[in-house]
């Protein structure tokens, strides 16, 4: 078996499903032992790691190579998968037929942790000297909070420029939305249904706040294009309110998911719908628990136009585009690190019943990580 299918095949034995809020625990659930494998894969290879704790039984895993170089290139990706609950697969015992490894988290994103460690172990035996100093950061709680990347930053993060590893299809992702999910309540009083006029209906207040959502929705849709992006988008997701139906009901909460084009900040999202529902009495716009900033990175950096070389190299042809999901090169574009989104895996198949990676593109994607690293 090639050094870095093994490599993933062991790192998709090692469950690291995300309890997305939920209270579920169990060996089967957060970072630490994928942690701890990683950490002491890079310790082998003479590469000092050490774990960073972002909360507990979470950490992220930190690897450091330093050749001397000028410049630090950033390697990152998420440690946690998505549940495994519905999969129709065994999702940690990994098995490989016709050229694909399945398995939870084989593409997403555990593939482009084995291409990126790979990488970087061959990069260190081969002839060519290193051009940069490498960074490795694999981080926890993408999935839910991107909470591990937030932490990384906070705890000084220091690097030139990154690559944070996702399934594109070996495609350059250079730019893509963020996103911002707040809750807005409304309060009331409660009475008999009997008696409404005596009580003071949250869900008749929730509707008016729907209704200026939704047409600000449509103004956002309708606003101006960024060139590879779009619009921005709202949307309002869940909604939760009353107690029974004899009852005029006292509160309502909404849940909304606001896509931001990059530039855009927590601030200017939350000023308008602020303004919007300034006149209506009740209603309380709760602080964002999820705030991902969108990102672009110009066409002709040089961590966009030295990777397309080297995709080149090895695949003929590369790819540079755009995608609407948000990811951890949000949080680095942000804090001033050109960050791109490149990775071995197709998002079709990240959280499906039967994620699987396709073994060429982990071994392209380990050379062409190689390749960057060397000429
Ligand atoms: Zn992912």
């Amino acid at each position: 078996m090639e050094a870095a299918t093994k490599l993933l095949s062991d790192l998709v034995a090692i469950p690291s499903m995300n309890p997305m809020g939920r209270g579920r625990m169990g060996k089967e659930y957060c970072e630490q032992s994928i942690a701890e494998f990683v950490a002491e894969f890079l310790r082998k290879a003479s590469i000092d790691a050490e774990l960073q704790q972002v909360s507990p039984g979470r950490p992220n895993v930190i690897g450091s190579v330093s050749v001397g170089a000028q410049e630090t290139l950033m390697l990152e990706a998420h440690l946690d998968t998505v549940f495994a609950d519905s999969m129709l697969i065994d999702p940690f015992d990994p098995i490989i037929r016709d050229g694909k490894l399945y398995g939870r988290g084989a593409c997403d994103t555990k593939g482009s942790i084995a291409a990126f460690l790979q990488a970087v172990v061959n990069s260190l035996k081969a002839v060519k000297n290193m051009r940069y100093n490498v960074l490795l950061l694999f981080v926890s709680d993408e999935e839910y909070r991107f909470a591990g990347a937030q932490y990384a930053v906070r705890h000084g993060l220091k690097t030139d420029f990154g690559i944070a590893g996702e399934p594109t299809q070996l495609r350059i992702v250079r730019a893509h939305k963020g996103v911002t999910r707040w809750k807005i309540l409304t309060q009331g009083v409660a009475a008999h249904s009997a008696y409404p006029e005596r009580g003071k209906n949250a869900i008749y207040a929730m509707a008016k706040v729907i209704e200026k959502l939704q047409q600000y929705a449509e103004e956002l849709s309708t606003g101006p294009l960024h060139q590879l992006l779009g619009t921005p988008s709202l949307s309002v997701g869940v909604i939760e309110g009353g107690q029974a139906v004899n009852v005029v009901p006292d509160h309502c909460w909404i849940e909304i998911d606001r896509r931001t084009l990059p530039g855009e900040t927590t601030q200017s999202v939350l000023e308008p719908i602020h303004s919007l529902l300034n006149d209506l009495e009740g209603c309380e716009i709760r602080e964002p628990h999820l705030s991902v900033a969108g990102m672009e990175v110009a066409d002709y950096a040089p961590i966009v136009q030295d990777l397309a070389q080297a995709v080149r190299s090895v695949c003929g042809d590369a790819i540079v585009e755009a995608a609407h999901y948000a990811t951890d090169a949000g949080i680095y574009n942000s804090v001033g690190v050109p960050t791109v989104v490149f990775g071995p895996g197709n998002i079709a198949q990240a959280h499906t019943e039967s994620e699987y990676i396709e073994l060429q593109q982990l071994h392209q994607a380990t050379t062409i990580i190689e390749r960057f690293l060397t000429s």
